[in-house]
């Protein structure tokens, strides 16, 4: 698979969904000791390859360029540094999953598909000033244990063990943040107790589904 593609790719779906305006966002994919990510200030509408750089996992330094990576580079290390299993980390602006992290709640799956393509609840951290090492230190300390984390006065941050999986992680949160919405509105919402969520997260159609995005 061609990389760099597939991150210009993903970057124009996210803009075109309006999960990113202008140069705000930043995806990242991990091939051994290498991280791939976009230049500072490229706006994912119109990036191109040449628009990422590969960046030194260990010292989250360029390799054979000179201009800088995204802004939020400490944030995607951060990631990689805690879990070996995580190869994608995408990180969005997605204005329902805005809204949901104003309330400061941890988001609970209320949905076979929630547990199924997240595989975990998510958190809501406190703001931070984004690019801070604060931000960083945040992110890996929840990251251990969830799939995505929302950021309260931010937007969203979903990792996976390919792109694929972390953008249908994306994907999901905003969609999950609307049905909460949409069901407030109505007047009732129901999340999984931690039972169901158990039954559902062993469920074989479940476990083979994640198989298939896991080795896609
Ligand atoms: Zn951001």
């Amino acid at each position: 698979m061609n990389i760099k593609k597939e991150l210009v790719r993903i970057g124009k779906e996210l803009a075109d969904k309006g999960f990113v305006v202008g140069p705000g966002g930043n995806t990242s994919v991990r091939v051994d000791n290498t991280v791939y990510m976009k230049v500072s200030g490229a706006c994912f509408e119109d990036t191109k390859e040449s628009d990422y750089i590969a960046v030194n996992l260990k010292t989250g330094k360029n390799i054979n360029d000179n201009r800088k990576p995204t802004c939020e580079i400490q944030m995607h290390l951060a990631c990689y540094y805690t879990r070996k299993d995580i190869s994608a980390v995408i990180h969005t602006h997605p204005p329902y999953s805005i809204a949901y992290a104003m309330q400061g709640k941890t988001l609970k799956a209320f949905t076979p598909d929630f547990v199924g393509i997240i595989s975990s609840n998510v958190p809501t951290i406190k703001f931070a000033v984004p690019s801070s090492k604060n931000i960083a230190n945040k992110v890996s300390e929840v990251i251990k244990n969830h799939n995505a984390i929302l950021m309260a006065n931010h937007g969203l941050l979903t990792v996976g063990s390919n792109l694929k999986e972390a953008y249908y992680r994306t994907l999901y949160v905003e969609s999950a943040c609307k049905t909460v919405v949409a069901s407030k509105i109505l007047g009732k919402m129901n999340f999984f107790s931690e039972k169901i969520y158990m039954q559902m997260d062993t469920l074989e159609a479940e476990v083979y589904r994640r198989k298939l995005i896991k080795s896609s």
